[in-house]
């Protein structure tokens, strides 16, 4: 974590699944790597991505340019000023922001592009996926979605209090 947002990456990339809503996000001198990678376990993550946990990773939304065909990029409002953005045609989650939090936007990590992912020597995909906190770990399910590392785990959200630090 020490290097956290220090340095420069070159773009990357990613998409949904149908390959109509795709992203490339840049990497100016210190925003690599990005400065949050999170595990989210909440009803809404599970919900939204048919995946018992999200991995997802913050950038600012100037770093992201966004390509999207036929409108296919729409967004959802899950809570008061949350919007949960999702391609229409296949149903991929890609994005998921805070209106209190403008300058931060989350994108859900499994839409990146394989090759940024585990392609070259794994280190992008590993400064992307190294995960510094997971959320609302009230619901992790015993013996099947309490084994990802991290160094912070939080009862519920930020604010819910850190349940364990690991050091
Ligand atoms: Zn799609
Ligand atoms: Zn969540």
């Amino acid at each position: 974590m020490a290097d956290a947002g220090t340095g420069t990456h070159e773009p990357i990339s990613g998409g949904c699944l149908c390959k109509a809503v795709k992203y490339s996000i840049a990497f100016p001198q210190g925003h690599w790597p990005p400065k949050k990678n999170n595990i989210c376990h909440c009803t809404q993550c599970r919900k939204a991505t048919g995946a018992l946990m999200a991995h997802i990773f913050t950038v600012t939304p100037s770093q992201i340019t966004w390509t999207c065909e036929d409108r296919s990029f729409r967004e959802y409002s899950s809570s008061t000023g949350v919007f949960r953005g999702f391609c229409q045609t296949c149903g991929s989650t890609l994005s998921w922001r805070n209106t209190k939090t403008p300058a931060e936007i989350d994108i859900f990590s499994g839409t990146l592009d394989e090759d940024v992912l585990i392609g070259g020597d794994g280190e992008t995909g590993r400064k992307i996926l190294m995960t510094d906190r997971q959320f609302w770990c009230e619901n992790l399910v015993p013996g099947v979605t309490d084994g990802a590392k991290s160094r912070f785990m939080y009862k519920t959200n930020a604010e819910g209090g850190v349940l364990r630090e690991v050091a």
